[in-house]
């Protein structure tokens, strides 16, 4: 049975789902809102969950190819205490996450989304959905209204209008904290060989760079830096100029210097906000919502695109083989609520140890976080919630199974 299938939103789960319902023979047509689909943004680290659904829609080389393999994560305070000090070895020594350029991400599932023949509709902003008696759906975009469709699946971000509209939303709040971020050229790998690395003073001061490889159009290596700020500073810190900031940052981080030459105006830098958003239920009638429109997270924890892929991937390949699609929503309902809530739970409560006005959450972070690295047994559980493996506090998924059988693993910790 194949389906005329709506999705709204051409960015990282967007474009993974049309691939993988493609691949079922649906007849797929994208709505973005821009004039021309286009990634925003700097980098991102892929985890092995994430990489996992790649490899299942069988782009995983070509993103490999452009990236950079992230073999170890590791921060520590501006005085030089460790804080954490982690490798994805700890769960095998083929296990690795992957550095890459949102551009590069993009250009792989588009050049896939459009090459497996979904159809891709531009400066289409999705507005509303309408369900006729029939049981057949339209989707009211600013370029037109498009129709009949047999499901429509929301996948346009944390501020989603179809989720404003349709869904009932259980939490949508901004976090204080955000970050200026950028991209650098690394031609001598300094932190390329590095992986992620971070700088933290209490939770106010956080500095990041993760190497991700070659960035669209240039052959040199590049990072992604980040420098976490309160929204509420932000304009203080443009008034008081580029060079102020700058001095800032080499004072926490003098091995800095080479790339925060290479930033001119604060234009070179993105400004991102943060937010956390949950929805009660992901399924509402043939209406669906996946990746940032169904559940948001501060980037602490790195697991935003790679829980939209999976999202993706559990929901294509249920319709793809499921007879009848309302058992294949219900599937992907109940499929994705341990690891979503799980990783919902655990992105809450790290994130004040990195990035808030606590004094006594980086207090406890400072003191306990390195023994917890280097003890069996926890080191293990941090690294596998950092490599987006869990479902619950004693359970996880493998990636290594997904290709022999996807629906999600459970295994006792
Ligand atoms: C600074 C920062 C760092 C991050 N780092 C990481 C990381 O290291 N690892 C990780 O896994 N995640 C990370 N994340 C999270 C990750 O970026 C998101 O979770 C991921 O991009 C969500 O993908 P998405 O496709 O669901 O939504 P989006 O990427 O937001 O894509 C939504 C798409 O829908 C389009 N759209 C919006 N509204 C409409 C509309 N009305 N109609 C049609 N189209 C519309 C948008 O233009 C866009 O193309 C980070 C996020 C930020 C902000």
């Amino acid at each position: 049975m194949t389906y005329r299938i709506a999705i709204a939103g051409a960015g990282t789960t967007g474009l993974a789902l049309a691939g993988f319902l493609r691949a079922g023979g649906h007849e797929v047509s994208l709505f973005e809102r821009f004039d021309k689909a286009s990634p925003v943004g700097a980098g991102l680290l892929i985890q092995p969950t994430g990489l996992a659904v790649m490899a299942r829609l069988g782009v995983d080389k070509a993103l490999i190819a452009r990236s950079a393999r992230i073999k170890t994560l590791y921060g520590r305070t501006h005085t030089g205490r460790t804080v954490f000090d982690l490798s994805y070895d700890i769960l095998g020594r083929h296990i690795f996450g992957l550095g890459v350029h949102r551009a590069s991400l993009f250009q792989v599932l588009y050049d896939h989304a459009v090459a497996a023949g979904a159809k891709i509709h531009t400066a289409c902003a999705a507005e509303s959905v309408t369900t006729h008696a029939d049981g057949l759906m339209s989707l009211k975009t600013k370029g037109g209204d498009f129709g009949p469709f047999d499901l429509v699946v929301d996948c346009t971000g944390r501020h989603s209008k179809l989720a404003e509209r349709h869904a009932d939303i259980r939490m949508n709040r901004a976090y204080p904290y955000g970050a200026f971020w950028g991209v650098c050229r690394d031609p001598g790998q300094v932190f390329g060989r590095g992986g992620l690395q971070q700088r933290y003073d209490a939770a106010k001061v956080m500095i990041g760079t993760l190497a991700i490889g070659k960035r669209p159009g240039s052959e040199d290596d590049h990072i992604a830096f980040f420098w976490s700020l309160a929204a509420r500073d932000l304009e203080r810190v443009r008034a008081e100029g580029l060079d102020a900031w700058k001095a800032r940052v080499l004072d926490y981080w003098p091995d800095m210097a080479p790339f925060v030459a290479q930033l001119e105006t604060f234009d070179d830098l993105t400004w991102a906000e943060y937010g956390h958003k949950a929805l009660r239920s992901r399924v509402k009638g043939r209406l669906v919502f996946a990746g940032d429109a169904a559940h948001a997270m501060s980037p602490q924890l790195g697991q935003g695109a790679n829980l939209g892929l999976i999202d993706a991937c559990v929901l294509g390949e249920a319709i793809n083989g499921s007879p009848d699609i309302d058992a294949a929503l219900d599937h992907y309902q109940r499929a994705r609520r341990n690891h979503l809530g799980f990783y919902h739970r655990a992105s809450l409560w790290m994130t004040p140890f990195f990035q808030s006005d606590s004094k006594a959450a980086p207090f406890v972070r400072d003191l306990c976080f390195a023994p917890m690295c280097y003890t069996p047994w926890l080191k293990d559980e941090m690294m596998r919630t950092l490599a987006g493996m869990k479902t619950g506090l004693f359970s996880h998924i493998d990636p290594g199974q997904w290709h022999q059988d996807y629906a999600i693993r459970r295994r006792r910790g």
